[in-house]
């Protein structure tokens, strides 16, 4: 059904039908036909917004292709209402993306596309920037050089007014100029109607320019050298070795040359920085996108891309969908991050599909990270991706230096361990700042009764409850479910006591061992109060903040010049783990937060509490580093037949009564048998295992399994799910469950 749109049919336009995606949970497109009077109109393009009655509602959707004929008999077709554009609302190359996408991921298309689309535009808002700015031409800004003539003063000085930064001119140009000298000067190509206000060469803030390292000055070259053609570069550099820097260098060769940079990133509200220093760079010619925009300045942003006004844009994960129409390059920084898959709904990945779209439209693209993902370290070993090194830190950094401390040797306070203590000490009395990071939030995991053994826990979920203290509540993590903290026991009324350490807690006990150094927290918590993650960040970077205690959040790409302590509280939490990715996550965790030492002149230390100092992970990442992690990590993941040597999808369902589950799950693992996939390999090269219980069994009040299905050829595996997918939504249980299909799941659980 998604095969590449085919061309409008010319001729009699009556008998066109409309093949259109609706934001609907249903795998098909929907015929209508051509809204009236038409006239001589051309039909109208794949890509176009249409309006169109489904039932009693009004929806906008996005036309998928125009057909002859339909399956619907004439009588019962209807009739689209209106034709919004003239021009489709996506670049060639992204509409492609998404009917690709919504094929490989098995998605409805119309959720597909609704996923790439701001709320404004899917809502009928134009899909052209409306407003003007005028701007003078080259040829304009050639005509000021010029000596005046004694002609026409009165234009010579409204172009004059017209070069100067700031002038909106549509709004109200200042007497004695007139409309018609406007339109006067634009016949004379002197001046353009803009979409957004014009970049004018001086809008950037001089930026002193440093010189590249060699190893930076090598990426350049090798990715500049790929500009026009498609090639994925992995660009592999340590926290602080100038990533960044080399993004900036390409992109401004890109700007350059009148091409657009598509740039995502995996979180904008943890790098305010990132975005920063592109804007200090590149002044107005960027657009940033993401969730957290008001409806306006994301139509605007989306505008400003798909008009071709922005020169750069900014966004994270759904920004790979952005219409950029003179697309030249696209970097994905910190491309290991998880946040980069889309978690719920359409389960797509917006790293791979932005190496996709940089194949599709003949572009380079610049995979970063300090961490690389193994499937990208897998591609770069195979040269499928040019791996481009920054081994060392630019300008005077220096790598930390990084230790094991014995849990089992160290008597511990609060968990925190003698050793650790006595460092944090030193760092803080030589005027350093010191990052404790735990992956836990709240005060305590656990709320237990020593008397009996009772554990407070989720009437929901199987799952305990976390104590936190400041808000005087327990509360799910799994479910967000929240009620009042005991005074004791439920069974036996004993006293209970919080076992175990959360951010919470762990900010109580450093505050009272180091009462002089002010502290501040960085967890979902904080950051959710109203100006909480800025208001912490913005302490932390006036250095008002000695001691920075946090989870995941501190990972991500802040630089704090004057760290030189970084605790890890428990790397343990990773490294028994069931999931395949598990010691991944841990490595990169450690060696992400590791980077947030020593940045500058500081020289930085890393202190990694463990109960397993032996343990082969922890051992390989001390003495072998990331590269030695990867190497050791992937020859497992090969030994196990897990990815990248293995291709996965995850047939997830939940349902409040296990037997449905259970019964919906194995009448799909059933229709899976007759298509010739089975618990063995097959023939066909396809194995289906399970159903398995999530790891969480019951989540919300709902039961969750899942069945695993597993292929060496992604191909192989392609074409059975699209055989399998209509079988399983043709069961009866199918309408009355919740389940979902995850293609390249990162999680098997
Ligand atoms: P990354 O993105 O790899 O973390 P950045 O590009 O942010 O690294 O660089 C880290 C720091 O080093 C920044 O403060 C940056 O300005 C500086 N820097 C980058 N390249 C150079 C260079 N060639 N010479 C001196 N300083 C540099
Ligand atoms: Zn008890
Ligand atoms: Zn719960």
């Amino acid at each position: 059904m998604l095969v590449d749109p085919p061309a409008p049919v010319p001729g009699n336009g009556a008998a066109l039908i409309l093949q259109v995606a609706l934001d609907a949970p249903l795998r098909r497109v929907f015929d209508y036909r051509l809204p009236e009077p038409r006239d001589a109109a051309p039909p109208p393009r794949p890509g176009v917004r249409i309006e169109v009655p489904f039932g009693r509602q009004r929806l906008i959707g996005i036309l998928i292709a125009v057909a002859s004929a339909s399956e619907v008999p004439q009588s019962k077709l209807r009739q689209a209402l209106a034709i919004l554009d003239t021009e489709p609302v996506f670049d060639a190359v992204t509409f492609g993306l998404l009917l690709w996408a919504a094929d490989y991921y098995h998605h409805p298309i119309g959720e597909v596309f609704a996923a790439a689309l701001p709320a404004s535009l899917r809502a009928g808002h134009a899909a052209q920037p409306t407003k003007s700015f005028w701007a003078p031409t080259v040829s304009g800004r050639a005509e000021l050089e010029r000596p005046a003539s004694r002609r026409g003063p009165q234009l010579r000085a409204l172009l004059a007014w017209l070069s100067e930064p700031g002038r909106q001119p549509q709004a109200r140009i200042p007497k004695p100029f007139t409309p018609a000298q406007l339109r006067t000067l634009a016949a004379r190509g002197w001046i353009e109607a803009l979409p957004v206000e014009p970049a004018s060469p001086d809008a950037a803030p001089a930026v002193a320019i440093l010189d590249l390292s060699a190893a930076q000055t090598e990426a350049l070259g090798q990715v500049s050298a790929t500009l026009g053609r498609f090639q994925a570069h992995l660009l592999y550099g340590v926290t602080g070795s100038g990533k960044t820097e080399v993004y900036l260098r390409i992109i401004a060769k890109v700007v350059a040359l009148g091409g657009q940079a598509l740039v995502l990133v995996p979180e904008i509200a943890l790098t305010p920085q990132l975005v920063a220093r592109f804007e200090e760079r590149f002044g107005v010619g960027v657009a940033v996108l993401h969730s957290g925009l008001a409806g306006i300045e994301r139509r605007d942003a989306w505008r400003a891309a798909h008009s071709g006004a922005a020169h750069i844009v900014i966004g994270t994960r759904s920004a790979v969908f952005t219409s950029l129409p003179r697309l030249a390059l696209i970097i994905v920084d910190e491309e290991h991050d998880a946040s980069y898959k889309q978690h719920e709904g359409f389960r797509y990945s917006a790293r791979d599909l932005a190496v996709l779209r940089a194949q599709r439209a003949g572009v380079p693209i610049v995979l970063g990270s300090a961490t690389p993902s193994l499937e990208s370290m897998e591609n770069a070993a195979q040269q499928r991706y040019t791996m481009l090194l920054l081994p060392q830190r630019a300008g005077a950094g220096q790598v930390p230096r990084m230790t094991l401390i014995d849990l089992k040797k160290h008597a511990c306070e609060q968990g925190l361990s003698q050793p650790v203590l006595l460092s944090i000490g030193q760092h803080l009395a030589s005027g350093g700042q010191v990052i404790v990071f735990l992956n836990r939030r709240g005060y305590a995991p656990t709320l237990f009764c020593h008397q009996c053994g009772w554990v407070a826990a989720c009437a929901h979920c199987d799952a305990r409850m976390t104590l936190h203290q400041r808000a005087a509540e327990l509360r799910c993590h799994h479910c967000g479910a929240r009620s009042e903290v005991p005074q004791a026991c439920a069974h036996c009324a004993a006293p209970l006591s919080p076992v175990g350490q959360g951010t919470e807690r762990v900010e109580e006990t450093l505050m009272r061992l180091f009462p002089e150094a002010p502290l501040v927290r960085l967890d979902r918590d904080t950051a959710a109060a109203r100006g909480g993650l800025d208001a912490v960040l913005a302490q932390v970077h006036s250095g008002a903040a000695r001691f920075l205690v946090g989870t995941q959040m501190l990972t991500k790409g802040h630089h704090f010049p004057d760290v030189s302590l970084v605790v890890i509280l428990d790397a343990d939490q990773g490294l028994f783990a069931t999931d395949y990715r598990a010691t991944e996550r841990l490595a990169q965790t450690i060696i992400q937060v590791s980077g947030r030492a020593g940045r500058a002149s500081r020289p930085g230390e890393v202190m990694i509490q463990t109960e397993f100092p032996d343990h082969p992970l922890l051992q390989r990442l001390i003495h072998a580093g990331y590269d030695g992690f990867a190497a050791s990590a992937l020859q497992e993941r090969r030994e196990a037949s897990w990815p990248p040597y293995m291709r996965l999808a995850l047939l997830r369902a939940e349902a409040r009564e296990p037997p449905r589950l259970d019964e919906f799950l194995r009448a799909a693992s059933a229709r899976a048998a007759t298509l010739g996939a089975s618990g063995m390999v097959t023939d066909n090269g396809i194995r289906v295992l399970g159903p398995a219980s999530a790891l969480i069994a019951r989540r919300a009040d709902h039961y969750r399994a899942h069945l695993l299905i597993e292929s060496k050829d992604r191909g192989a595996l392609q074409r059975f799910l699209a055989r399998w997918v209509p079988e399983i939504e043709s069961l009866e249980l199918a309408t009355s469950m919740r389940w979902s299909l995850d293609v390249d799941p990162l999680e098997v659980d």
